[in-house]
């Protein structure tokens, strides 16, 4: 028997259908069982394949993770670690005035004497009250330009009117994993350090990480990191 041509071109569309949703599925389990071997074992496999998956799917990888009981959290950390991974040569062979480092406003102490400024964000003060006064120094010290800003928006304002070559961010994870992901589009190379302890207040970063990102490319020896500032130079939060 001869189906008519219609019946056979939806056919096939369904088989084609039901062979990209297979696809799908198949590559969002390889994405957390990828993400969670970069996450456990630091080991970065199919990066390409990871970061196109994130990027695309990261809404659905993130309710196929909470479905198996995996913190949302751990996704935006795959997705950090994946552009992390990627970007890190690029960044480091990037000279330090051509970078910035933008960190949250939530990072100062509560009672942080500073302003916010519509164009530079928050410019500190050095009181001493948090780590921010130490990190601005070390930053300034190797080249950058330093930012504490009120959100992403902002990070954007300050992305298009200084036209970094690299930049490093810190901020809770949700935030970060988007943060990159719009910068990156910028022709950045981008580098980000999550918060270890994030809210509205009182939010903690791992300041050796973070440090360590900093000097990527510069002072990159165990000698060269010496000269510079240590981090148990640097006070904690109070
Ligand atoms: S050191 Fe911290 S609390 Fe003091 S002015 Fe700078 S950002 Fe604000």
């Amino acid at each position: 028997m001869q189906y008519p041509l219609s019946h056979t071109i939806y056919a096939t569309i369904g088989k084609i259908s039901v062979a990209i949703i297979i696809g799908i599925v198949i590559l969002l389990f390889l994405t957390l069982i990828l993400g969670y071997i970069l996450v456990k074992k630091q080991k970065l496999i199919l990066p390409s394949v990871l970061l196109f998956s994130i990027d695309t799917f990261y809404l659905q990888i993130k309710s196929l993770a909470r479905r198996f009981g995996i913190a949302e959290k751990t996704v935006d950390q795959i997705g950090i670690e994946v552009r992390n991974g990627l970007n890190k040569e690029s960044f480091s062979s990037i000279d330090a005035r051509d970078r910035i480092l933008v960190v949250p406003q939530c990072l100062r102490h509560e009672k942080c004497p500073a302003r916010l400024d519509s164009m530079e964000g928050v410019t500190c003060k050095g009181c001493g009250m948090c780590d921010i006064k130490e990190l601005k120094k070390e930053a300034e010290r190797l080249g950058y330009r330093f930012y504490i800003v009120p959100g992403g928006t902002f990070v954007e304002r300050i992305i298009k009117r200084v036209r970094p070559r690299a930049a490093l961010g810190v901020a809770c994870h949700r935030d970060l994993y988007a943060g990159m992901h719009r910068i990156s589009r910028a022709e950045c190379a981008v580098q980000g350090v999550p918060l270890i302890r994030d809210g509205c207040i009182h939010t903690e970063v791992d300041i050796k990480e973070l440090l360590r990102k900093m000097r990527a490319g510069i002072e990159d020896t165990v000698e060269e990191i010496e000269k510079g500032c240590s981090p148990d130079e640097i006070p904690k939060t109070g």
